[in-house]
């Protein structure tokens, strides 16, 4: 575990030799593993030839394609630290991350360079006159007129470099948090925490080479990152690339690549579920399914399982602030209790402490805030050392923010975010325990439920509905619905119908988009 990623990821690579390490799944264009060995040995020659020293750090702003690996271990291999860039960023977000993140380098792909030289100039625009830029070269995946090409990196002579890495200190990886609740902040992953948590989570993998996954999530984000992207080369497995999720696209390359695992978010599931289009589809290879990144309704994945004939949907449970994992579902394990994220992994501790006096510590069925502590702790969020010691105490504890309860026999239940709670009369109410009810309602194709005040000042929980084509819903059928099935003071009691909820690039529903639009209309609707 004491080596960089790139050698912990593709020290055999060699000897998987021509069998296909990544196939887009459009394409079908591949990447051998002899080629992903040789490939990023050879970027991080040219690299290294062009001035990049230990410690940059590069922005890998791209979705999800067969050269994403080659340009993340080369510039590993390089000494760079890379940091990982949604491919949703405006120009504004993306010069915050470079501004933030202080990054050289950039890798992207023709596409998104009107973004990216927007950003450029901003930055330099802030740099003024005499100064040196701070990016140093803006380089392609594809093609593009005036950049270099990973391709001609690719081409590139120079000696490979031989760098001498601290993997305990040393900056792998400065993914950004999903900004769910707030500004997204870098993360600093080392060598160490990375490589340990991708042994941490084997469990949760353990595949013989040869075995196909498909990377629909991204793998800017920590969760693509590892188990798409880390998990599956380390075991000479092949990751069939798509760059986004588009149900039938999704649907086609399973059938056509015989795809026989899937890493997936709740939305994904979601519509693996409800979505009539699946059944048109040979989905026969697909031997089991993960999902993470949100809570998961037990009655969802239950029907996703059976819709797919598998025996259960996974799930696990991390972080960006873990490299990313904490507790998963072992592979080998077929019928784990509904709802569960899983198990604690190896060299991993947990405690459940109360919300409103963190002192005391809480057993086995009751919730409370998850507080983590183990060697996938990140070593911090990049010049912000207050956040990081409001996230991880003096004792290593990280304050996950999230709730959650243990059962008797150690599976973890995660409820919802502490900050997500809706405080009714007194009564905590989850609202993602809300939303699961919701979607299993036939007419509901997606919902989210955030607090508002009504007019005495009370928070009360609102649905946001979006009902599926061709059915009708009332406010009344959602609020009766919802009634039926929960205590009296966790009932829905304001609906909204909307298009679609607002949601990450990696699944996570927005509901802070929705408490704008809430605070919006009540601006809006005052006298
Ligand atoms: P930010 O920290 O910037 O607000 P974020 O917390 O969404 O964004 P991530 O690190 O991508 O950023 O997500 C981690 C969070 O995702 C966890 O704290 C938890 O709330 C949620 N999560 C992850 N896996 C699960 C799961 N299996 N079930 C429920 N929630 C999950
Ligand atoms: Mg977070």
């Amino acid at each position: 575990i004491d080596r960089p990623i790139h050698d912990v990821v593709l020290g055999d690579a060699a000897s998987y030799g021509d069998s296909p390490a990544l196939i887009d799944g459009l394409t079908g264009e591949t990447v051998t593993y002899a080629q992903l060995d040789h490939d990023h040995r050879r970027v991080a020659a040219a690299l290294a030839e062009s001035g990049l020293r230990k410690g940059d750090v590069l922005a890998l702003f791209s979705p999800n394609t067969v050269l994403f690996p080659v340009v993340f271990y080369g510039a590993t291999r390089a000494g760079a630290t890379v940091t990982t860039i949604s491919s949703l960023a405006t120009a504004e977000d993306l010069s915050g991350q470079l501004r933030d993140s202080g990054a050289r380098w950039i890798v992207t792909v023709s596409a998104f360079l009107p973004t990216v030289t927007a950003a450029v100039e901003t930055l330099a625009a802030e740099a003024g006159d005499g100064q040196e830029p701070r990016v140093r070269e803006v380089i392609v995946c594809d093609r593009a007129e005036g950049h270099r090409g990973v391709q001609d990196l690719i081409a590139s002579t120079a000696p490979e470099p031989h760098i001498a890495f601290d993997p305990g200190e040393d900056v792998a990886v400065l993914p950004y948090s999903s900004g769910t609740t707030g500004t997204p902040k870098g993360v600093m992953l080392t060598h160490r925490s990375v490589a340990t948590n991708l042994a941490q989570v084997d469990p949760l993998h353990h595949e013989p080479p040869g075995v196909r996954t498909l990377a629909v999530i991204p793998f800017f984000h920590v969760y693509g990152l590892t188990a798409l992207m880390n998990a599956p080369l380390r075991h000479g497995c092949t990751v069939v690339v798509l760059p986004r999720f588009e149900l039938a696209q999704f649907l086609g390359a399973i059938a056509e690549h015989r795809v026989n695992g899937l890493f997936v978010a709740p939305p994904i599931v979601l519509a693996l579920a409800k979505h009539p289009v699946v059944d048109r589809y040979d989905l026969s290879s697909v031997k089991w399914v993960v999902c993470s990144a949100a809570p998961l309704d037990a009655d969802l994945a239950e029907a996703c399982a059976r819709r797919l004939d598998v025996p259960t949907i996974r799930q696990a449970y991390g972080m960006t602030e873990l490299s990313p994992g904490a507790f998963v579902v072992p592979a080998d394990e077929l019928s784990p209790p509904p709802g569960t994220v899983g198990k604690m992994i190896p060299n991993t501790e947990l405690r459940v402490v109360s919300v409103d006096d963190p002192d005391k510590e809480l057993g086995a069925g009751e919730s409370g805030e998850l507080l983590i502590r183990g060697p996938q702790v990140m070593k911090g969020y990049l010049g912000r050392p207050e956040a990081t010691d409001a996230m991880v105490d003096a004792d290593g504890w990280l304050h996950t923010g999230d709730i959650g309860h243990l059962d008797e026999r150690g599976y973890l239940f995660v409820v919802d975010r502490v900050k997500e709670l809706i405080k009714h009369k007194g009564y905590q109410v989850a609202p993602a325990e809300l939303e699961a009810v919701l979607l299993t309602h036939e007419a509901v194709a997606d919902a989210a439920v955030i607090g508002v005040y009504d007019e005495d000042g009370n928070e009360i929980p609102k649905a946001f509905v979006v009902t599926r084509p061709g059915m009708e819903l009332t406010e009344d059928d959602i609020v009766g619905y919802v009634a039926a099935k929960v205590a009296p003071y966790k009932k829905v009691r304001a609906v909204e119908f909307i298009d679609t909820v607002p949601k990450a690039a990696s699944g996570k529903i927005l509901r802070r988009e929705l408490r704008a639009r809430e605070a919006l209309s009540r601006e809006r609707s005052r006298p």
